[in-house]
Formats: C-alpha cells, structure tokens, sequence
C-alpha cells in the first residue's frame, strides 16, 4: 500500500460503474489505488480484477462462489472473503480513504452505513440507498461528519452547479433523456421487450438501472436522491427531458440565473470527480463537439404514459417508509419484466398496488427498513405469482 495514494474500496466493482471506476483508477495510477474489490456473482471477473490491482481484500457476496475466488487467488496476498456481512466489515477497515458504493438495489445500504459510521467518505453511485433511508444516511453523515460525493451524472452536475455559491437554491432542473420509449404511445408501450428496453439511447449502463430509465422510476428515484443530497424540497425539483443528454442537470438561483454542468455522456467523468474532489483531474475522454450540437431539445415530461414518475413523487409526499417499498417493489417488477414475467405497463400498478397495501410507518428506524423491504417485496411478489 502506497499512503501517498488515495485507497478506495469499490463496492460493485464488477458493474457498469464499477469497471469504470477501476479504468480511472488505472488512468490515475499515481493518485488512487483500489484497496477493496466486491462482487455477486460475475467471480471470474472479480478474480481477473484483483490479480490486475492487486487489492488488499476482496469479497464475494454469493457465498457459493468463496471457494472458486480463494482457490484462483491463493498464489498472492490478498483475502478473501465471502457474504452480505463481509461487505459491512470490509468497508471499515483504516486505511480505506473513500468508498465507491456502486452496487445495485437495497443490498448496497448496509454497506453503505457502515462505511459512514467508520467515517469514510462516500462517492455515491447506488442511489436506492437514499431512495430507501435518505433521511437516515443524511442523519448519519452528519453525526459521523461523512461527505457524500455524487457519482449519478445528474447530481454530479448539480453539486458542480453549486460548486463556488453561498446562496439557497431557487430550482433544480433534473434532465432526463426520457429514455428509449419517450416517444412510444401507450399502446405502442403495452407490448415493449425486455430487449427493447435494454437499449438505452446514450447510456450503457448495468441492466437494472437501463430498465429503470426506460420507465422513468430512474428519474423519480433521482428526484429522491436530489431532495436528500441536496436539501432540496420536491416542488422545487424540476424533471426536463433532455433526449441529447449534453446538459447533465442545472440549478436556478433567486436572481434567476440558471449553472448548468455539460459534457459528453461518460460516467468516468463524475466518478473521477469524486475521487479527485476538490480537484479536477486531466483526462483523456471525449469533448463536445460545440459545432455538432444543432439541436438541445428540452420537452416536459409525460407522467400519464410514465407513471413511475408520478408514483415516486407520491411517495416523497406521503414520506416516511413509502420511499422504502416503492424501492422494494420496483426491485420486483424490474426483475419480472427483465425476466418476460411481467408487462411494461403493468410494473406502475403493480408499484401501486403496493404502496397502497404496505404497513405505513411515519417515521421508520433502520430494522423498520428491513422489514418493510421484506413485506413490500413479497407483497409485489404476489402479484406477480397470482395471474
Ligand atoms: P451493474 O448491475 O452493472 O453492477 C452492479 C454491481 O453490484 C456488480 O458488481 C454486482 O456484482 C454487484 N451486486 C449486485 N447485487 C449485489 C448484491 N446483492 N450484493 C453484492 N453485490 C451485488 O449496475 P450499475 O453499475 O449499472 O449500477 C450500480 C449502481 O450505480 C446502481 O445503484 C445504479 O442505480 C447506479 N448508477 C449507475 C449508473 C450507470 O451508468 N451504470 C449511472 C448512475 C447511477 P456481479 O456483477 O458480480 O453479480
Ligand atoms: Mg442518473
């Protein structure tokens, strides 16, 4: 271990941000090393990744795969570890600098906890953990005096927006690229495929994330993010579809002047971000191509033919766990579609259904949390099974 470098555990280190964290670590070799790698299940790939960066631990969160990662890695000193709570302790040890949280879905909230109570700053990639507990991670980073530094494009622009400025926020604009459906009618919507969804016009992202945009729960997911991250109230939070995905989000101050962040849709640039913050660091990726760009479009979005939309405001109104089942539910339905076991359309009632059946809790503490992801998961689980 070099002290000199910056050490950052990658939580997901498999995934789509994941991969591009470990190319601009390789790009930065000299300012950051990867201390801890995690994975689920793509093992070989965990084990190909360490023996390149030769990280201090790893872990396999499928216990099934301890065996294959131990036996592939004993020739050198790194360990090995397996399961859900290795992940908690993992991310504790002292010379870890940062914790990249880029795992997907409510499995990277435990993690994510223990990082900040073993006061270790955040570079925040796994957005359902604000979805779910915002209010509590927000409690406990200030106890534990945690930054969290954006990793989602949007509120990396946003915090890149605010960088420099003492005065309150009037609005924040959120861009979305709406997505590949954004301009297929209703009936059109009712028979997409999983294949068709998977085919995001400017991202290529994890598989969860890609069907979560083309529903739009991604954009009210990221509404959550935005008022927990930001302090900012959801009326105040402005969703504009922006199909070029050039303008990565903006924000509005009182005197009416609008800071907006741009550039060429890469996720390495927001993540080398909070790897390097408060510097900038150089880089090799793509420029805009100013004379190339005829044609930013802005249009407001349709939350009648994207519900999902909608149903994730609801939530933040009705606050309390209800953030935490529309999450849990969404795990489901999201799953269901990609697995051809559930219609398009049918993933927001299904959501709905289970907002409204899920025990309401106003103000929930961390085991609330647990619970209610379990009771809304089987309660959108249910529906699915029954038809
Ligand atoms: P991927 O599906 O590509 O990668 C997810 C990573 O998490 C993989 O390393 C996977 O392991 C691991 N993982 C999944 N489930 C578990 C689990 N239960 N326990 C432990 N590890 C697990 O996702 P993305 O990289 O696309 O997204 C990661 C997070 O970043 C998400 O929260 C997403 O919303 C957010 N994000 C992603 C963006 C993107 O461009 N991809 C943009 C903005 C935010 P394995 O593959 O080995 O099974
Ligand atoms: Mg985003």
């Amino acid at each position: 271990m070099n002290k000199e470098k910056k050490q950052i555990a990658i939580l997901g280190s498999t995934g789509s941000i994941g991969t591009q964290a470990l190319q601009v670590i390789a790009e930065h070799a000299d300012l950051f090393e990867a201390r801890v790698l995690t994975a689920n299940n793509r093992w070989e790939l965990l084990v190909e990744q360490a023996r390149l960066f030769n990280p201090a631990a790893v872990v396999i969160a499928n216990k099934a795969y301890y065996e294959a990662v131990r036996e592939s890695l004993a020739d050198l000193p790194i360990a090995v570890y397996a399961g859900a709570e290795a992940l908690c302790q993992v991310v504790e040890g002292t010379e870890i600098d940062m914790v990249l949280t880029a795992m997907v879905g409510f499995a990277g909230l435990p993690p994510t906890i223990a990082a900040i109570r073993a006061g270790k700053p955040i570079a925040l990639a796994n957005k359902e953990t604000m979805v779910v507990a915002g209010e509590l991670i927000n409690g406990l980073c200030h106890q534990y005096q945690v930054p969290i530094l954006p990793v989602d494009s949007e509120h990396s622009a946003i915090f890149q927006s605010l960088m420099g400025e003492q005065s309150p926020i009037e609005k924040i604009i959120l861009t979305a690229s709406g997505g590949p459906f954004r301009t297929f009618t209703r009936e059109q919507l009712y028979n997409v495929t999983p294949a068709m969804a998977l085919k995001h016009p400017n991202w290529d992202m994890g598989a969860k994330i890609t069907i979560d945009s083309a529903s739009m729960m991604n954009k009210g997911f990221e509404v959550i993010e935005a008022k927990w991250l930001f302090g900012v109230e959801p009326k105040r939070i402005q969703v504009v579809v922006h199909p070029q995905s050039v303008v990565h989000s903006a924000v509005q101050f009182a005197d009416g002047a609008v800071k907006a962040q741009l550039g060429v849709p890469d996720m390495r640039v927001p993540i080398q971000l909070a790897f390097s913050f408060p510097q900038r660091l150089q880089s090799t990726f793509d420029r805009l191509d100013w004379y190339a760009m005829h044609d930013l479009t802005f249009e407001r979005p349709d939350t009648e033919r994207f519900r999902c939309l909608a149903l994730a405001y609801e939530s933040l109104r009705q606050g309390g766990n209800m953030p935490c089942i529309i999450n849990a539910a969404n795990e489901i339905v999201n799953r269901a579609f990609l697995e051809g076991r559930c219609r398009f359309l049918e993933m927001a009632d299904i959501i709905e259904k289970t907002m409204q059946r899920a025990t309401f809790m106003a103000k929930p503490t961390y085991e609330n949390y647990l619970e209610t992801d379990k009771e809304a998961r089987r309660i959108a689980a249910e529906q699915i099974t029954s038809k």
